[in-house]
C-alpha cells in the first residue's frame, strides 16, 4: 500500500478561485477593495519569501496588499507606532506582522497591539479566546488550511484520535482547540475529535503518535516522524518546513511513512500553500466584519 498524496497546491488553487469570485462580488457591491497590510521587520530571508508569496496570492485574488518594511534595528515602540497607524486606517482591513521579529522587538507586545478585527493571523488574545470558546471570528491560517485540505479530500476528524506533535501558539495549540471543539462552523466532520497534544516533554512519543488516526507533525525537526511511529492507515499531515543541505524537508520522513499511511502531505506543496490561502480568506472576512461594523 502507498499513501495518497494530499495535493496542497491543487486545493489552494480551488479555494483561491472561490475567494477571487467572492472578492469581486464584494468590490462590486461595496466599491472597496479588501486590503492587507504586511509589516516586515529586518532582512530574514525566509520571511522575505513568505511575504512575497502572500503579496502575489493577494494580487491573484484581487486583494490589495501593502508592504511596510522596517529596519532590523527597529524598536518595539517603532513597530507599535506603525501598527497603531494601520489599526486606525479605514483603508486597511487586515494586518499581518511577519514573524519572527528581530530580538530588539517584543513580539508579544506587537501582536497584542493589532486590533482584533484586523487580526488576520488570529494571534490576538481576543481571537484565541473566541476560538477556545468555539465561536471564532478568525481561524489561524495554518490549522485552518489543514482542516480545509482534509475536508476537500473527504477525510473526517469527527470521533477520530488526532495526535498533534508541537504545541506552538501558531500551529499545534489552535489546531488542538479547533478539532476538539463541537462544530465551530467548519462542519460536523471537522469537530469532536479526541485530541492528544504532544511536545518535547512527552514521554514515549512513539506510543502516542501510533494512536493517531490523524497525525499532525508541527515540530520543526527534519524528518523526525518515521514509519514505525505511524499507525498503519493513518492520515499524516506534515507541517514542518526545514531548510537542510539536502533542500527543503518536512518533519516527516516522507519515503518511510508513504508505505504506512493512507494519506500524506508532501513538503513542499502540502500545508504551505493552504496557509497563504487562508490568509486571503481571513482578509476577506475582516473586510466583511468591518463593513458590517460601519453599517450597524
Ligand atoms: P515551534 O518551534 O514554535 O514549536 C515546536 C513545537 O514542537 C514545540 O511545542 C516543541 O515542544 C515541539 N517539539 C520540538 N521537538 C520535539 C521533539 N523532539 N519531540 C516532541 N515535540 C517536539 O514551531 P512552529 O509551530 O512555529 O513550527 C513548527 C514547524 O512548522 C516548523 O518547521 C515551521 O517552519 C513549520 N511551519 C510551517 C507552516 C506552513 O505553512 N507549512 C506554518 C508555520 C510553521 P516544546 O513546546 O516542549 O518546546
Amino acid at each position: 500500500m502507498s499513501a495518497e498524496v494530499l495535493d496542497g497546491k491543487k486545493i489552494s488553487k480551488e479555494i483561491q478561485a472561490e475567494i477571487k469570485e467572492r472578492v469581486a462580488a464584494f468590490v462590486a457591491t461595496f466599491d472597496h477593495t479588501p486590503t492587507l497590510a504586511a509589516v516586515l521587520v529586518g532582512e530574514d530571508p525566509a520571511s522575505q519569501v513568505y511575504v512575497r508569496n502572500k503579496e502575489r496570492a493577494c494580487e491573484r485574488a484581487g486583494i490589495h496588499s501593502q508592504l511596510f518594511r522596517m529596519s532590523a534595528q527597529s524598536t518595539t515602540e517603532d513597530v507599535l507606532e506603525l501598527v497603531q497607524q494601520l489599526n486606525e486606517d479605514p483603508a486597511v482591513n487586515g494586518i499581518l506582522v511577519q514573524l519572527p521579529l528581530p530580538p530588539s522587538v517584543d513580539s508579544q507586545v506587537v501582536l497584542d497591539a493589532v486590533h482584533p478585527i484586523k487580526d488576520v493571523d488570529a494571534f490576538h488574545p481576543t481571537n484565541v479566546g473566541l476560538i477556545s470558546q468555539g465561536r471564532p471570528q478568525f481561524l489561524p491560517c495554518t490549522p485552518h488550511g489543514i482542516i480545509q485540505m482534509l475536508k476537500r479530500y473527504g477525510i473526517q476528524a469527527n470521533g477520530k484520535n488526532v495526535v498533534i506533535v508541537g504545541r506552538s501558539d501558531i500551529v499545534g495549540k489552535p489546531m488542538a482547540l479547533m478539532l476538539a471543539n463541537r462544530d465551530i462552523g467548519l462542519g460536523p466532520e471537522m469537530a469532536n475529535a479526541t485530541v492528544t497534544l504532544c511536545h518535547s516533554r512527552t514521554s514515549d512519543l512513539k506510543a502516542m503518535t501510533r494512536m493517531g488516526d490523524i497525525l499532525i507533525a508541527a515540530m520543526g525537526q527534519p524528518e523526525f516522524i518515521t514509519g514505525d511511529m505511524v499507525k498503519p492507515g493513518a492520515v499524516v499531515v506534515d507541517v514542518g518546513i526545514n531548510r537542510t543541505d539536502a533542500g527543503l524537508v518536512g518533519d516527516v520522513d516522507y519515503e518511510g511513512v508513504l508505505p504506512v499511511a493512507s494519506y500524506l502531505t508532501p513538503v513542499p506543496g502540502g500545508v504551505g500553500p493552504l496557509t497563504v490561502t487562508m490568509l486571503l480568506e481571513n482578509t476577506l472576512t475582516a473586510t466583511g466584519l468591518q463593513r458590517a461594523a460601519i453599517s450597524s
